[in-house]
């Protein structure tokens, strides 16, 4: 049952008429219900600047009210967070990987009610929670093992008695800036490497997910001092736009790793740059679904389905265009229907729900709008296209999922061309695969793509150079849903940016190039020749 929505006057002070629903979940991640919570931790927990809200998305209820950091906080804390990795560093690698383990133990404790929390918070219904907290469990079980194999090279140098070493050596500071869609597993990616590199990291979460930051802080920050490791080796500093762009701007950042809209990413890159630190770009996605007529429909139909209705349609692999082959259709959009026709939307931590609301009512009104332009331009809504209304829905922030077919298939029309952050899925019919891939690769963004066929020859096309042109190229997989063994991340406006496994870890180290000469002479490279004449 979903709460009653509860009115709270603008500015008063919480004081706590929690739902129980939301006091059990905090008080299982050690979260107090009872007063203003501090959003900053650099060593210390404090935050006297600015008040944030955290408001639940099914109910309207807050959640808590968090005391940001004040500009002297946020200076302090990133000094600190400095002075950290200059302990840090020295770490030996495996120790840094055996404090890991211990992070990754004290998070597979806590999983289940991390899952919650992210369900109550951020509004994804609770599987797919708890799922994202085991995210972070796996990718510090990999960060374990890399701590033992973040490996450099010896190359063979052209000078006699001469060796060259590249070797991996910390970078510094990492700052973290995440979206609100992923609350934990984003900082989760970014930390593990991180730590295991031997930097320290300051994170600066969404704004409306702070709770999920505060918790997940709270579990590193406690293995971290019964480590004797210094706090500020994982740092969190809560805010909004001002703290992002303060923290970005930081001469004493090397690396920011920003996860987050298209619009927000160019600024943060631009910004970056301009002082010549290192960027992670991992910005929004507009993911194609392309079905042949070979397809296995039983597993095609399903995976479009969590794709473009899972998470409510706010991750930044979820479907969004779905090109189906004339053949396939009719019996396609038919069976696609009939799923999304038995989904009943209703609270995200209970069992059985697949729809959960999306994250605010300004979602909502983006949802409204998108619908309304689709309209405007006659596209036909097979289903969908409103908001739920109806008690207890209409406290919460409820769509329908829709499909559309838009008139136009021109990729260049606005409708197929941005994402919208809702789950509103996009249908065309093609008639060749040529034409399909085009329409998969003619979009700004490049993040995920997904093919569904049996044959070989189409495969092979995918995947290879005339193929998607899209960082995650999925074959009889869905767009949404990576694990995190391989390099995560996508092309173009999208950013370019890799997180998690592959070969992520290199950028969260400085790379040293050493010549050494064990010889008696002195030779320069290229056989160049520079005599030095002893001068009296
Ligand atoms: P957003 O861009 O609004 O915010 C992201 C972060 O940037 C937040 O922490 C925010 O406070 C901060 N921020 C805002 N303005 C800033 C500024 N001027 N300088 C520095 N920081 C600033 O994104 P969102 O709405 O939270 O998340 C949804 C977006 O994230 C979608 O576009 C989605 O596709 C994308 N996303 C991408 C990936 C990926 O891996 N590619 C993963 C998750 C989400």
């Amino acid at each position: 049952m979903l709460a009653a929505k509860r009115v709270l006057p603008a500015g008063r002070y919480l004081t706590r008429a929690l739902s129980t629903r939301a006091s059990g979940i905090l008080s299982s991640v050690g979260i107090s219900t009872s007063d203003e919570i501090y959003g900053v931790y650099d060593g210390q927990w404090k935050g006297s600047g600015e008040i944030i809200t955290s408001t639940c998305p099914t109910t309207g209820e807050v959640l808590a009210r968090v005391k940001t950091a004040s500009p002297k906080e946020l200076e302090e804390a990133v000094g600190k967070t400095r002075e950290a990795y200059k302990v840090f560093r020295n770490t030996p690698a495996p120790l840094r990987g055996e404090i890991l383990r211990q992070i990754r133990e004290a998070l597979a404790d806590k999983r289940d009610a991390l899952g919650a929390l992210v369900s109550l918070e951020m509004g994804k219904i609770r599987t797919e929670g708890v799922g994202e907290v085991q995210e972070f469990v796996d990718i510090c079980d990999y960060a374990v093992g890399l701590s033992r194999m973040m490996n450099g090279r010896v190359i063979a140098s052209e000078r006699p008695g001469h060796s060259i070493l590249e070797v991996p050596n910390p970078l510094g500071v990492v700052a973290v800036l995440s979206a609100f869609n992923f609350p934990v597993a984003v900082y989760g990616w970014n930390l593990a490497l991180s730590l295991a590199a031997g930097n320290a990291t300051i994170w600066k979460p969404s704004p409306t997910t702070p709770l999920c930051s505060i918790a997940v802080t709270t579990i590193v920050s406690r293995v971290l001092e019964a480590n004797g490791v210094p706090g500020a080796v994982a740092s969190l500093i809560t805010g909004g736009k001002e703290t992002g762009e303060a923290i970005v701007a930081s001469p004493d950042v090397e690396l920011v790793s920003f996860t987050g809209s298209e619009h927000v990413g160019r600024i943060v890159g631009k910004a970056v740059q301009s002082r010549f630190g290192k960027s992670i770009l991992e910005l929004g996605g507009n993911n194609a679904s392309i079905v042949m007529p070979d397809a296995d429909l039983s597993l095609a139909v399903p995976a479009v389905f969590f794709g473009a209705v899972g998470t409510a349609g706010q991750r930044c692999t979820s479907t969004r265009r779905l090109y189906l082959h004339r053949n396939i259709a009719t019996e396609f959009l038919e069976r696609l229907q009939k799923l999304y026709g038995a989904v009943t939307p209703a609270d995200p931590l209970a069992d059985n729900t697949l729809l959960g609301p999306l994250h605010t009512r300004a979602a909502c009104d983006t949802y409204e709008q998108a619908v309304q332009h689709l309209k405007s331009i006659d596209a036909e809504i097979l289903t969908g296209g409103n908001r739920y209304t109806q008690p207890p829905l209409d406290v919460g922030n409820f769509v329908q999922p829709t499909i559309a077919i838009p008139k136009s298939v021109n990729p260049n029309d606005h409708i197929w061309k941005t994402e919208t952050f809702a789950p509103i899925l996009n249908a065309a019919i093609f008639d060749d695969f040529e034409q399909a891939i085009e329409w998969n690769n003619a979009v700004p963004q490049g993040l995920s793509s997904s093919l569904w066929t049996r044959d070989l020859r189409n495969l092979g096309t995918w995947i290879g150079p005339s193929g998607s042109d899209t960082g995650i190229v999925n074959v009889n997989v869905g767009t949404s849903g990576a694990e995190i063994g391989a390099a995560f991340g996508g092309n173009k406006s999208t950013g370019w940016g890799r997180e998690s496994g592959g070969d992520a870890w290199k950028q969260y180290v400085r790379w040293s190039a050493c010549t050494i000469n064990f010889s008696d002479a002195a030779p320069l490279a290229q056989g160049v020749n520079f005599p030095a004449y002893d001068v009296e």
